[in-house]
């Protein structure tokens, strides 16, 4: 086998020395020239690309076989060839530095990208240096890392991005807003962060299933992105929750307002326009909450919860509207928040009490009492029951005050009945919707009117028409079960809902309570005096007690018993009043 150069060069590096020497070894040098051969073609076979650069020339010295099928270049136009002309600057830039700092010994990582026929290979080499016979070598070995870096980009974006609309996710937006912040306090100019509700979002996914639910989404996020300049951003942080970024809109605070605002408008208009989810034709409409910032003036999360504020306020104004941040709109919240921790507390501190109205029949005896509750608030003092009743039924919380309010009524009426053996009073209590719809309402009712020993035909349970909107058969079913244990029903506020009439024939009840409302204006007005009429004599004919309240004089008595009312509640017998008053003025 006749040596070349190259051959010569390779001896050298694995220490067979000069060729003088070489002859006179011959029988072991083939032996070496064998194992080398069979070193060459392992290392042929090896993925990663080798290469042997002499240092000083920057030329190569030696490579394997994959440099070749990599470089899509011959053996003989690499070797003794430059590295710069195969290999990318920074590769090159490398060495010449490990080569200064003297890291002859450590080893260097450095990835980039080789271009060949088939596009751009991302690669990452190992370079070390390297001495034979006195003379400096790097060492290049490099591996195609595609594979690595796709599923690196995989995971990105997974971590980042939303897999159903592929729009950012909460955290890649955080990201993007703390930028945004930097941006705008370095150039002083407004940016504005819009958050976008769709408005009965779950009542499409709960009917008509999540495959048309999840299409509503994309499409949306389809819409809200052809809006979209360059610069903002869109991503999507909850189940029907969207949010827009817009970047460095203006200097003037003002036109800002303005701008984000029109945009806002521009995302409801594209909302509100049909969709066609898998064939089935469906129309939507947004809530959106507008919040500005200049600079670090607020932090990312009091800009994302001032967005929900004004998002929520839109909610609140009645759905499919625009409104930008107010710090009025803030109190409110505050207030509410800390209304509603304090009620949760006042159950258990024992704040609540309850006074009682009188009821009373035609020959003005008291027959009765209305159970009315008070909170006994520790700064505020009495805080009247249309403030935080329906508090606590957004928060459930009345379910818990509505079983401690019909306790402490039966006990107090159980106390009368102890106190008054010849008086047969009766309480009627007034009962949420929320509170009614318990599954445990019935054992509880039963449970209470067990243990005090009271007979239950003295206790009224109030009831209001919201609560017969839905499921009218498992409410009846509910009211039957009830009025087997004796307890009666009156249908409260009767005259405001939408179907008195409809239900009314099929509801299993005791009692109409005539509104209030109807009552004020008996004298002056006929339509009122003449509704009155009608629902006493539909009372009549049902077969129902029918008590009038909110009776304020004389003239409105006289008014009800004519028309054939026989029980009464209002100012003109009493106000609401301490269980100590009552005892004082009526027993
Ligand atoms: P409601 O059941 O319609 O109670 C009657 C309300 O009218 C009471 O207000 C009472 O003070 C007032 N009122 C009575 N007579 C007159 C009158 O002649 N003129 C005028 N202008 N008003 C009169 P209150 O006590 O502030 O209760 C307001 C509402 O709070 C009640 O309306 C009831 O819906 C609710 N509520 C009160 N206590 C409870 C309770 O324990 N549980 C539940 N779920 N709701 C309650
Ligand atoms: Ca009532
Ligand atoms: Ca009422």
């Amino acid at each position: 086998m006749p040596f070349d150069a190259n051959e010569e060069q390779r001896l050298k590096i694995i220490g067979l020395g000069e060729t003088s020497v070489r002859k006179s070894y011959y029988p072991q040098l083939q032996d070496r020239m064998l194992e080398l051969e069979r070193f060459h073609a392992l290392l042929d076979r090896s993925r990663e690309l080798i290469i042997l650069v002499e240092s000083a020339s920057k030329r190569i010295i030696d490579i394997n076989a994959t440099v070749c099928s990599l470089l899509e270049a011959s053996k003989e136009s690499l070797l003794e060839s430059p590295l710069q002309q195969w290999l990318p600057f920074e590769v090159v830039d490398k060495i010449r530095l490990i080569e200064q700092e003297g890291e002859t010994k450590g080893c260097c990582l450095i990835d980039t990208v080789i271009k060949n026929s088939q596009g751009a290979i991302p690669m990452e080499f190992v370079l070390q240096c390297v001495r034979f016979s006195d003379l400096d070598y790097v060492v290049i070995l490099g591996k195609d890392i595609s594979e690595r870096k796709r599923a690196e980009s995989k995971i990105h974006t997974l971590a980042f991005y939303d897999s159903l609309t592929h729009l950012p996710n909460r955290q890649l937006f955080n990201d993007r807003l703390a930028q945004a912040l930097a941006q705008s306090q370095r150039y002083h100019k407004y940016g504005a962060l819009i958050m976008i509700d769709l408005d009965n979002f779950k009542a499409l996914n709960d009917t008509k299933g999540h495959h048309i639910g999840d299409e509503l989404l994309k499409q949306v996020a389809f819409r809200i992105q052809s809006l979209l300049k360059e610069g903002d951003t869109l991503a999507r942080i909850g189940g029907d929750e969207f949010v827009v970024l817009l970047e460095g809109i203006s200097f003037d605070g003002e036109e800002s307002v303005l701008h984000s605002e029109q945009f806002a408008l521009s995302v409801k208009h594209c909302i509100n326009q049909p969709y066609t989810l898998l064939g089935y034709e469906h129309t939507c409409s947004p809530s959106i909450g507008i919040v500005l910032f200049n600079g670090h003036d607020k932090s990312k999360e009091t800009l994302l919860k001032q967005a929900d504020i004004a998002m929520y306020h839109a909610k609140k104004l009645g759905r499919n509207r625009v409104c930008q941040y107010d710090p009025a709109m803030q109190e409110s919240v505050e207030h509410k928040t800390l209304m509603e921790s304090e009620l949760k507390a006042a159950l258990s501190k024992q704040e609540f009490v309850l006074f009682y109205q009188p009821q009373m029949d035609e020959n003005m005896n008291m027959v009765g009492v209305e159970a009315l509750v008070r909170w006994n608030h520790p700064h505020k003092g009495l805080i009247p029951p249309n403030v935080f009743i329906p508090l606590a039924e957004e928060t459930s919380d009345i379910v818990a005050l509505g079983t401690w309010v019909m306790e402490e009524a039966c006990r107090q009426l159980y106390a009368w009945h102890q106190t008054y053996p010849n008086r047969f009073l009766h309480v009627a209590i007034n009962v949420s919707a929320r509170q009614f719809q318990e599954a445990s309402f019935y054992d509880t009712v039963s449970l209470i009117v067990s243990k005090m020993k009271l007979p239950s035909s003295c206790i009224t349970l109030e009831l209001t028409e919201s609560l017969i909107l839905e499921n009218v058969h498992e409410i009846i079913a509910k009211i039957e079960a009830l009025r087997l244990l004796g307890v009666r029903f009156s249908l409260d506020d009767f005259g405001t809902g939408y179907s008195s009439l409809s239900y009314l024939k099929r509801l299993p009840l005791d009692e109409l309570k005539i509104d209030q409302s109807f009552v004020r204006d008996i004298n002056h007005d006929n339509n009122d005096a003449m509704i009155v009429k009608t629902i006493i004599e539909m009372a009549q004919n049902f077969d129902l007690h029918v008590i009038a309240e909110g009776v304020e004089d004389e003239e409105q008595l006289m008014y009800l018993k004519e028309n054939g009312c026989r029980l009464f509640q209002g100012y003109f017998f009493g106000k609401p009043m301490p269980p100590e008053e009552i005892e004082r003025l009526y027993m």
